[in-house]
């Protein structure tokens, strides 16, 4: 029975694999950056996402000595639109080490991988089965939902993760543990999808649990959703826009507009002491507009000025019309700054 699993699921993916860009490679070494590329932009983000970002990312660092001499400015523009930028930093960093410490090589070890910046159980496991063809398998969301609904767990108890773990080692394949890696997520990705799994096309639709129930529901926990207010201050005079310098370590490289936190009272902040003196009042659009980051939903509510006459804190900054695209501007300030412009929203 565990064999027929593993030698379903291979000849499933052998058949249907999609060609991706990390999926093809000149030699060894090739493979081996292109998977460790690969993995860090796939952290949070999906294969149909990644792949025109991961294609630019190797035509201008093919490989870890071009990427280890790299600007992390540089870095950061070719991973702009991607989101969650500490990847990039850490990428980055991964690259520096590994070509000075390790002559370029990428050791194959599963402690020494986990050492690197940004690389935890779940991306050196992927590294080590994928690239290395080592016994080690990478759970991500696709390779917990197959497997749990092929053996009809449930995610309500806390040995959950722990029963898919054992599962995989049961009925993994004995030697094949690249291919059986990527098979499992591939699975995930394209048949065993969340809405609307495609168990009529499905390898191993006769062995599942959740099929014969018809049962698809594994997901009892829910993540709780953090919901934060926010003023957006927006301001934008003889062609500048205002923008803000970001707190946070991570965003200091990026150019955000000027976003405050607040809590019940909408109306208590005091603009003019805090940060700048205005004309006239601030208009305040009375509708939440939400932006989303992991399990945070963001409720924003943009405030308009007439005209800044004066700003008191030099975190505040101005940037010319024409000069925003090219600067690094984050996606949540891209995002907005669109919206102010096709929803016309005005100080008038
Ligand atoms: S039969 Fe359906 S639910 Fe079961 S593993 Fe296949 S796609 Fe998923």
């Amino acid at each position: 029975m565990k064999n027929v699993l593993s030698n379903k699921i291979l000849a499933w993916y052998d058949n249907h694999k999609r060609d991706l860009p990390w999926r093809s490679y000149q030699g060894f070494q090739d493979k081996i950056y292109k998977v460790l590329v690969s993995e860090f932009m796939l952290q949070q983000t999906q294969v149909k996402t990644v792949i025109p970002f991961f294609t630019n990312f190797i035509e201008v660092f093919p490989n870890f000595k071009k990427l280890s001499k790299a600007k992390l400015k540089k870095v950061y523009k070719l991973w702009q639109g991607l989101g969650y930028y500490s990847r990039a930093k850490n990428l980055l960093k991964t690259a520096k080490i590994v070509q000075s410490k390790y002559n370029g090589r990428l050791p194959a070890d599963f402690e020494i991988l986990k050492s690197f910046p940004g690389i935890g159980d779940y991306t050196a496991s992927a590294i080590m089965a994928i690239a290395f063809n080592k016994d080690y398998i990478g759970i991500d969301g696709n390779v917990e939902r197959f497997i749990a609904r092929l053996f009809g767990y449930k995610n309500n108890k806390k040995k959950f993760k722990n029963s898919i773990l054992l599962k995989l080692k049961e009925i993994k394949s004995k030697k094949n543990f690249s291919l059986f890696a990527q098979a499992l997520m591939e699975m995930g990705a394209l048949i065993c999808i969340p809405q609307n799994p495609r168990c009529n096309i499905c390898p191993v639709n006769k062995n599942c649990i959740s099929f014969k129930k018809k049962d698809f529901n594994y997901k009892i926990l829910k993540k709780k959703v953090n919901i934060k207010r926010y003023y957006l201050l927006y301001a934008k005079q003889k062609n500048k826009i205002l923008f803000l310098k970001s707190k946070k370590k991570l965003l200091q490289d990026f150019v955000n507009l000027p976003l405050i936190e607040y809590k019940k009272n909408l109306f208590n902040i005091d603009f003019k002491k805090n940060y700048f003196f205005f004309e006239g009042k601030p208009k305040i659009i009375n509708r939440d507009f939400v932006h989303n980051i992991s399990n945070i939903k963001m409720l924003i509510k943009i405030v308009l000025f007439k005209r800044i006459l004066k700003i008191n804190d030099n975190q505040f900054y101005w940037i010319h019309f024409n000069k925003i695209d090219n600067s690094l501007l984050s996606n949540f300030s891209k995002k907005f700054i669109k919206l102010v412009r096709t929803e016309n929203i005005k100080y008038v």
